[in-house]
């Protein structure tokens, strides 16, 4: 037999070891946020039809052009692996009738998403996202609650130099006169912008903005900016945006290039950025997509929410915020008669609910309190045959090496106590 070894796929890394306790602490914080500030988790596939996307982030993106995983299943279905989460949460929304059966309609999910994106630090082909959306609500007060809350979680997991940066874009009444100006200001130098720019001037202008590539900055800087072109209601409603913010003593900055990469933001649009994690620095974005639901076949819905790359929140949060998760005994079998009992005792403080380890393998006393060291154990449990006559156990204290002998019946009370 030839053996090989097969690495995983490209853009991909597996979770282990210390970083997974940052994943769990990570994922307790947001559920915890989630729902003191009334969100509802949903869960929804990560196979989606690729019509979904093409529709709803927009067939002229970034993503549906060139990123997304897309296949034909057996069954000759157009299948896509999901590259963003809006478009499922509101066809979820819209297909569960959520907005009647949730007090409020404001739902999250934590889960993979794939993008065939060129890989780098801070940028994988398959990542993960909480998405955070809210539906049915106008008003730019939710504007603000979602921005809020999206700084809270932030700082929840202890991440210190951020940027919230903020934008209006606009809506579909203000839009055309602005793609017009942007237009006109731009005139024959578009020959000058890269080919992408090129592409965008015709599909989409406004997302020249997003352009990163250096030689094209000189002229993306004398563009004009959308928040100049507002009409009244979407330049209230930013005023009004800004007025909470600023009562919040929020710190922001308004962005004129923050236009972001979907086709389904109007008005408000936002990103938190990290300072500390290196050029992919987009901790989360999100903004305002009112007719985002209607396009999705349900009613004429306002909508609004972000999405945050949990790699990049793991690696922006302190090393001071690893939780590790210690066991509470190692049981450590001295004979062979001792063997059973030890596995029993085992069983009972598991279902005590403490975390209990036991050696399997009829190694030597020595080498079992090797593994207990390793193991992280704050206590082991010592069952020797002199102990299991007596109906004894031997606890020892791995922080202070301080040891004692028990009833064995005491033996779950004595380690909750502890
Ligand atoms: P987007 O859906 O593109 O607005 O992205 C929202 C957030 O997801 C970004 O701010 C990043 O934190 C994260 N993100 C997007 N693409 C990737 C990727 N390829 N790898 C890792 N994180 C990503």
């Amino acid at each position: 037999m030839v053996q090989i070894m097969i690495s995983g796929v490209r853009g991909t890394r597996d979770i282990v070891l210390d970083e997974i306790e940052q994943w769990q602490r990570l994922e307790r914080v947001v559920r915890e946020i989630c729902h003191r500030y009334g969100y509802h988790e949903i869960r929804t596939p990560i196979i989606e039809r690729e019509e979904l996307f093409s529709k709803g982030s927009g067939e002229s993106t970034d993503i549906v052009q060139k990123e997304m995983y897309v296949f034909e299943d057996k069954g000759g279905e157009k299948i896509t692996l999901r590259p963003e989460a809006t478009p499922s949460m509101v066809r979820a929304l819209v297909e569960h009738s959520l907005e009647q059966e949730l007090p409020t309609a404001k739902i999250y999910s934590l889960g993979p998403m794939f993008r065939y994106e060129r890989p780098q630090k801070g940028r994988y082909r398959q990542f993960h996202q909480l998405d955070v959306e809210a539906f049915g609500i106008e008003s730019a007060a939710l504007d603000a609650e979602v921005i809020e809350m999206a700084v809270q979680i932030v700082n929840g997991l202890g991440i210190k130099d951020i940027d919230l940066v903020i934008n209006s874009v606009g809506c579909s009444a203000c839009r055309p006169d602005f793609t017009k100006a942007l237009l006109n200001e731009l005139g024959s130098r578009v020959s000058e912008l890269c080919g992408d720019c090129q592409r965008r001037s015709k599909t989409n202008p406004l997302r020249i903005f997003d352009c990163k590539v250096h030689n094209d900055q000189s002229v993306i800087d004398t563009l004009p900016h959308t928040i100049d072109h507002l009409c009244s209601s979407c330049r209230t409603h930013f005023s009004e945006v800004r007025e909470i913010l600023d009562r919040f003593k929020l710190d922001y900055k308004v962005s004129h290039r923050l236009v972001r990469g979907l086709d389904y933001y109007m008005r408000t649009t936002f990103e938190i950025l990290g300072n500390s994690i290196g050029a992919q620095d987009a901790l989360l974005g999100g903004g305002r997509y009112d007719g985002l639901v209607k396009v999705l076949g349900g009613p004429d819905r306002a909508g609004i929410g972000f999405a945050a790359g949990l790699e990049r929140l793991v690696m922006a949060m302190p090393d001071e915020s690893r939780e590790t998760l210690l066991t509470d005994a190692y049981v450590v079998a001295i004979g062979d008669k001792a063997r059973m009992p030890a596995q029993i005792l085992t069983r009972d403080l598991r279902h005590a609910g403490l975390s209990a380890v036991v050696d399997l393998e009829a190694k030597s006393p020595r080498a079992q309190m090797k593994r207990a060291d390793r193991t992280n154990a704050s206590h082991v449990v010592i069952l020797g045959e002199d102990e299991l006559e007596q109906d004894l156990v031997s606890v020892k204290r791995m922080d202070t090496g301080e040891q004692e002998t028990i009833l064995r019946a005491d033996i779950i009370n004595y380690l909750r106590r502890e």
